[in-house]
This record gives structure tokens, sequence and C-alpha cells, in this order.
């Protein structure tokens, strides 16, 4: 073949390499902590009660058929999104000045951003995204994809286990004008941790200063702190703020909704007299991208949420349901934060319960995560981190014990 000099081997995309790893080990007190998603005090996936109502209501309906969605998506779908993320009184949607489309999950809305980006901002020659470090690993090869050129800012500080908000300040503030800056709106994902609103405040005024654009990646929202407007603080703010920006909505968590793939793309420009001009080109533009890459979005999981986000008595239900899932994890690292303290595991451990949303960055080192996964059958990402809904009243005082014994 003519491809065969020129397609190397890929290597395995290490956290799903890491699920089959785990599902061979025939250990029975085996631990996954490694994939983020929702599992009850049983190690079980949860389908939200709210979200089997709804599903009751779709199934009922006789009209439902499978037709295709608009290009730009079930609009039932995105108008409550838009609310839901910029809050209900946003000026930016009063003055028409935002566009969204309904995308393939949260990925597709930060590919469709990343596209629409690496097509039409030009606001410096040397242009590039900066990313925290760390940062979500998809972001890499998204950006990537789109060659979009990509460098990062000091995020996590391993001395302290919480933000490098100095280091972050500092890059941010010497980045050539006009980059684009990629922020996760809470529950950063992989460190658990975020700034406070006085951080992000300070963040916005550099930002402003150099002309930064804002690219929020919202995958959390009411998942981290269990309230749906605390969560969306940050965008809001950069909002109130007057910035362009853009944000890449994802329900895989806050709805469990992960397979169904509901997401959105929402494109915010500053206020302007033109402003609601420019947004009807915004969103001519991101039609063609979308028709040209997905056609139309799948329906199913947008129209769940639709049913949800429309309807005061099934959107009172989801809240409760996120405070279900939000609550049980902060118990949990309430739980293995006391318990290593209990065993007086060395180290200082409040970095557990300071992190926020599905995920902790432990501290634990390569070697130490390779012998847990060996030793214990724990099983994590090689940097330390662990999805918290893997923790469950049964298994965190062996996973503890575990840890305990890989840090002395
Ligand atoms: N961004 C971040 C930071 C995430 O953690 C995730 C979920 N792992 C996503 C985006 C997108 O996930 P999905 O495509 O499943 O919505």
């Amino acid at each position: 073949s003519f491809l065969e000099d020129v397609v190397p081997q890929a290597p395995e995309d290490p956290l799903f390499g890491l699920m089959a790893a785990y599902r061979k080990d025939t250990y029975e007190g085996k631990v996954d902590l490694g994939i983020g998603a929702y599992r009850d005090n049983n190690a079980k996936p949860w389908v939200l009660p709210v979200v089997k109502m709804a599903d009751e209501i779709l199934r009922s309906d006789p009209n439902l058929n499978h037709e295709y969605l608009p290009i730009a998506g079930l609009q039932d779908f995105t108008q409550p999104s838009q609310r839901l993320i910029l809050g209900p009184d946003s000026p930016a949607i009063k003055d028409k000045r935002t566009v969204s489309l309904q995308t393939i999950s949260g990925t597709g809305a930060v590919h469709l951003g990343a596209l629409f980006l690496s097509k039409f901002y030009k606001a410096n020659t040397d242009r590039a995204v900066y990313f925290s470090s760390p940062t979500w690993a998809n972001h890499n090869q998204i950006f990537s994809n789109v060659s979009l050129p990509i460098k990062t800012y000091p995020y996590f500080s391993a001395k302290t286990k919480g933000l490098d908000f100095d280091g972050m300040m500092s890059t941010i503030s010497s980045a050539p004008e006009g980059s684009i800056i990629l922020l996760h709106a809470c529950a950063h994902n992989p460190t658990g941790v975020d700034p406070t609103q006085e951080q992000w405040k300070k963040i916005a005024v550099v930002m402003r200063e150099r002309s930064h654009f804002p690219f929020f990646d919202c995958a959390y929202q009411g998942f981290a702190s269990g309230d749906l407007a605390k969560d969306a603080w940050a965008v809001r703010y950069f909002v109130e703020q007057g910035f362009e920006l853009c944000i890449a909505q994802s329900y895989a968590k806050n709805f469990g909704l992960y397979g169904e793939r509901a997401g959105c793309f929402h494109f915010v420009t500053g206020a302007a007299p033109d402003a609601e001009k420019t947004i009807g080109r915004i969103a001519s533009q991101l039609t063609i991208l979308q028709r040209s890459e997905i056609s139309n979005p799948p329906a199913y999981g947008a129209r769940i949420a639709a049913l949800v986000l429309n309807d005061d008595k099934l959107f009172a239900e989801w809240e409760a349901n996120l405070r279900t899932m939000s609550g049980r994890i902060i118990d949990m690292r309430k739980a293995l934060r006391s318990k290593l303290e209990e065993l007086g595991t060395p180290g200082t451990w409040n970095h557990i319960t300071d992190q926020i949303g599905m995920f902790s960055f432990t501290g634990l080192n390569e070697k130490q995560v390779l012998t847990l996964r060996e030793e214990s059958h724990v099983y994590m990402t090689k940097n330390g981190r662990i999805s918290m809904a893997g923790l469950n009243t049964q298994n965190i005082d062996y996973f503890a014990k575990a840890v305990d014994k890989v840090v002395r």
C-alpha cells in the first residue's frame, strides 16, 4: 500500500486502555477510579430519575419520529441551554448576541469552536491557544487537528496541590495580545482545582488588558457543587464584563447522558450596535461548518434534556438529582481525607476536600500508581488522578489503606 511508510501505529488512548485492563482483572475487590463517569454507592452507572421520567414522556408520544433535526439542532434544547449557562436574565440573550448550535456533546462543541476559530480568528499573527498545564488530554488533539498552535499556562502547583495562581497570571499576562485562553468553567479536569471568585476577577482583568479571547469548556455545571448558578459563575462574570467569548457545554455528566452525546456550542459577541448582525454572520458560518462535519446532531439526548430544561417540575427534580451526585462525591472526599489522616498517612490530605468535581489530583506519582494497580488492583491514570465517583462506602477503607501502604 502507498500508506505503508507514512501511517505509523498510533498509541492506544491511555484512558480507554486503562478501562480494558480493569475489565480483564479478575480480582473481586478491584477498584475502578479511571473513567470520569458517575457511579452510585454500588459502583454502578446511575440513570438519573429525572431522565427516566423524561424518557417515559418521550416514549408515550405517538408523534415521535426519527426525522433529522435542523443543522443547528433542536431549538427547544439550544434556547434553554443558553439560559442555563448564561443565566435567565443575561444581556447576551436579551440583546440577541448569542448563537447556539447543538453539538456531539462537549467534545463536539470544543471541536466546533476550535474549527471556527482556526478559520476566522486572526486577532494576532502568531496566534495560539493556551491550555492549563495539565488539561483534559483531548484538548491537545482537538486543537492540533485544526492546526491551531498550542501553548500552555501553569495551573497546578505540585507543592500545594492547589492552583499555581501566580504562574497562571504571569503567563497569561505575557502571552501575545489576542491569544485564545482555554478555561475550565468549573471542576477543572484533571486536577479538581478551580480559581476562587476573587482569582477569576483578576484573571478577567489581565485578559481584558491583553485583549485575550476566552474559550470556556463547561463539562460539569451543577455536577461540581450541586448548584447550577454557582458552577456557571465564572462564565456569567466574563459575559458581564463584556467579553466576546465562546462556550462548550456538555450534558454528559450533569444529566448522565454520556453516550447520547448531548451538548451545545455558544458564541457570545460583545455588546455593540451591530452585534445582532455580527452574530448572524457568525451563525451562518457555524452552520456551514456543522453541515460539513455532522450534517445535524443526534436527537434523543437533546430531547430528554429539552423536556427537563423546559418544565419547572422536572427541572426541580433534576436539581435534586444533581445534589445527590455532587453530595455523594463530596461525602467521599471527606471520608477519604479523614481516613488517610486517621491512618497517619505521610503528607497532607486537605487537597482532597479542597478540590471539587469528578476528579482529584492525589499527588501520587507514576510509580505509586503502578504499584497500586499491581498490588492492590486499584486503577487510576498515571498522573495520579482519581475519579471520586469510583469510591463508595464499600471500597473506601480498602482504597485508603492501599494508598497508605504505597506512600510509606
Ligand atoms: N471537556 C472536559 C474538560 C471534560 O472533562 C469532558 C469530559 N471528559 C469534556 C470536555 C467532554 O466530554 P463529552 O464529549 O463526553 O461531553
